[in-house]
């Protein structure tokens, strides 16, 4: 069976350098191992995601030269095989609704956190610091059906307990240089989203169910998903699902030497097309010949 590959931008913006970067291992890894490159959308977010940069996500990358096969699998069209999962994670007693707000959230952040350390995610986003977990059955019933909004957070600690002790083969390297054979501490992530009362899923959840379903062997991408690995090991094991290998590659930064960003037009693929910049160039500004 050849290796898969896939690149799954989210069509939230425009592709940017760091995007082409990503893209253009993918088909390198390819190349190099007789792999198939699958292009997947990651769309499920739907007040950020809009159709027209969907579009110019295919014509930016075929601008690039890049081919990829068809079908593209577009999240949004596969929400039923992650609820199924989500189901699965449920029946295992592993999922329970939270219904703080964000304004709550940050209030609870600074009444519990002592001298403003309460404990953060690799993101920087506080841990859930609720009391959710331990809300009866009755009320966590009665508060569902009010129609006030919701989310499903994973039980990290019974999560952790049962999947006893996880790690990854990292082909490429973390942000400071981690690469091997590296152990997954999911708990740092705290008791993480996995899907909300208007989405039925989550980045975490449905990236491992896709690489899962369509066999993908080597994930490439960017370093600032490294400590998501965690999580999604974590969830691959509570779900049967197999590890692929992780290549995660260094981010392209601006000449400030910031983390690009798909709200600066500077850096997108298309501002780059109009001003006249060649593919080959691109490839150039970005250290790949
Ligand atoms: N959709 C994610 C993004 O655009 C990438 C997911 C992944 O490669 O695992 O940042």
């Amino acid at each position: 069976m050849p290796p898969v590959f896939r690149f799954a931008p989210s069509p939230n913006g425009y592709l940017h350098l760091g995007h082409a970067y990503s893209a253009l291992l993918n088909v390198q890894r390819a190349r190099e191992t007789g792999g198939r490159l699958l292009l997947r959308i990651e769309d499920i977010d739907p007040t950020r995601c809009r159709p027209e940069y969907e579009q110019a996500i295919t014509e930016d990358l075929a601008w690039l030269g890049i081919a990829w096969e068809q079908p593209v699998r577009r999240q949004s069209l596969h929400l039923a095989a992650y609820g199924a999962a989500l189901e699965r994670l449920q029946d295992m007693g592993l999922v329970y609704p939270s219904f703080e707000s964000r304004a709550e959230i940050a209030r609870l952040v600074a009444q519990r956190g002592v001298e403003g350390n309460w404990p953060q995610d690799p993101d920087g986003a506080p841990l859930y610091p609720g009391a959710a977990k331990a809300m009866s059955a009755t009320r966590r019933a009665e508060l569902m059906s009010s129609g006030l909004p919701y989310a499903l957070r994973l039980d990290m600690e019974a999560a952790v307990v049962r999947a006893g002790g996880l790690s990854w083969v990292e082909v490429g390297c973390g942000p400071n240089g981690e690469s091997g054979t590296i152990e997954a501490t999911p708990a740092v992530w705290g008791d993480v989203i996995l899907a909300r009362k208007e989405t039925p899923t989550s980045y975490h959840l449905s990236v491992v169910v896709d690489d899962a379903l369509q066999g993908v062997t080597e994930v490439v991408r960017g370093q600032d998903l490294f400590h998501a690995t965690s999580v999604h090991r974590l969830l691959q094991v509570l779900l049967g699902l197999p590890a692929p290998a992780y290549r995660h590659h260094q981010l392209i930064r601006d000449d400030m030497g910031h983390k690009l960003s798909k709200s600066t037009q500077a850096t997108a693929l298309r501002t780059l097309r109009a001003e006249g910049v060649s593919p080959a160039e691109i490839r150039h500004r970005i250290g790949l010949v």
